[in-house]
């Protein structure tokens, strides 16, 4: 069993990463650390990374399930203390970032991984295998859903490395960088960003061509959200991946459809990771996010309060 640690106990470490550890037959929690004092029974409980790293020196491993502003230097610290670093997504703030840690890591000789936990549904390898050696002639990520439904006072998401409307956003980019036969560069991108923010709250993006390859990201959805991905192909097929990479649908006939166990999946990569001794860095869904933010033509919109 390997030793983990979670730090930051928000909502994502309370939705999954705690019951999932909890169910493992390759993990067991021996610690957490939570700025506001949760804790969890049974783990030791600390108020910061430092504290945990330095008063658990039997620790494996971490989970870094802050928000992505603060977890590089996090993530550093613990490589410092010869840990191994599980990054939850988008694994920092910034391209740079996510280099210097691998480097690190390297040097260290621990592993680190990213997790992009879309990726990890059945239906989503499913495409990729329906997919390789296709043409691909339309590409059509819609990935629509009310920001104050699934991010509610999350103020960080607003901020400078917060990501806006790309932290669910990166969620699709992680499965078509996936499924695609070949790669994905962005050509255009419009971003809107309320007066009272730094984060754009809906963005569109085209990707280079051949074909016709764009995506829709919006905050902004009323009465119920859209994780839809249609991808067509020269040989006449149209490809569907709903409910968040969920289930797919070719043609018109449903054939993969599996309730998530996205975090199942990423805790078993990171056991096989921790067996083998090797880090899995996948950096392209954040590349994509990068680009657009770094060709992206800024729109002021209204501002927008939680
Ligand atoms: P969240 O609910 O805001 O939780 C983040 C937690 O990190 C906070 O509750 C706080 O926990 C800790 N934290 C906040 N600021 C910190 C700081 N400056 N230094 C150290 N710790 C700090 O956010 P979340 O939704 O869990 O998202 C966290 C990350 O997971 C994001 O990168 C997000 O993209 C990713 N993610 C979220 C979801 C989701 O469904 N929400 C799904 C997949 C991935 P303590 O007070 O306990 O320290």
């Amino acid at each position: 069993m390997y030793r983990i640690g979670v730090i930051g106990l928000g909502k994502i470490a309370q939705d999954q990463h705690l019951p999932v550890i909890a169910a493992s037959d390759a993990f067991t929690l021996v610690a957490v650390s939570s700025q506001r004092g949760l804790s969890v029974p049974g783990a030791r409980s600390f108020r910061d990374h430092a504290a945990l790293l330095a008063e658990t020196p039997d620790l494996d491993a971490v989970a870094i399930c802050t928000p992505p502003q603060v977890r590089h230097a996090i993530a550093r610290d613990a490589l410092a203390a010869g840990k191994h670093v599980m990054l939850e997504k988008p694994p920092a703030a910034t391209l740079s970032a996510l280099s210097d840690l691998t480097v690190a890591a390297a040097r260290r000789g621990r592993v680190l991984m990213t997790t992009w936990h879309s990726q990890y549904n059945a239906a989503v390898d499913a495409a990729r295998e329906r997919l390789a050696g296709e043409t691909v002639t339309r590409l059509f990520i819609e990935w629509k859903e009310d920001v104050r439904k699934w991010h509610p006072g999350q103020a960080w998401i607003w901020q400078a490395g917060g990501f806006g409307v790309f932290d669910p956003g990166i969620n699709a980019l992680s499965i078509a960088s996936k499924i695609m036969p070949r790669p994905l560069l962005i050509e255009q991108a419009s971003l809107l960003v309320p007066a009272n923010a730094e984060s754009p709250i809906a963005a569109e993006l085209r990707f280079a061509g051949p074909g016709d390859l764009t995506a829709v990201f919006d905050w902004r959805q009323q009465g119920g959200e859209v994780w839809d991905i249609t991808v067509e192909t020269a040989s006449g097929h149209r490809l569907v991946l709903s409910g968040g990479g969920s289930r797919l649908t070719i043609d018109g006939v449903e054939t993969v459809a599996e309730a998530p166990r996205e975090y199942q999946g990423i805790y078993r990569h990171f056991a096989a990771l921790l067996d083998a001794g090797t880090s899995h860095v996948d950096a392209r869904p954040f590349e994509l996010v990068a680009d657009a933010f770094l060709l992206g033509r800024r729109t002021s919109t209204a501002a927008f309060h939680d």
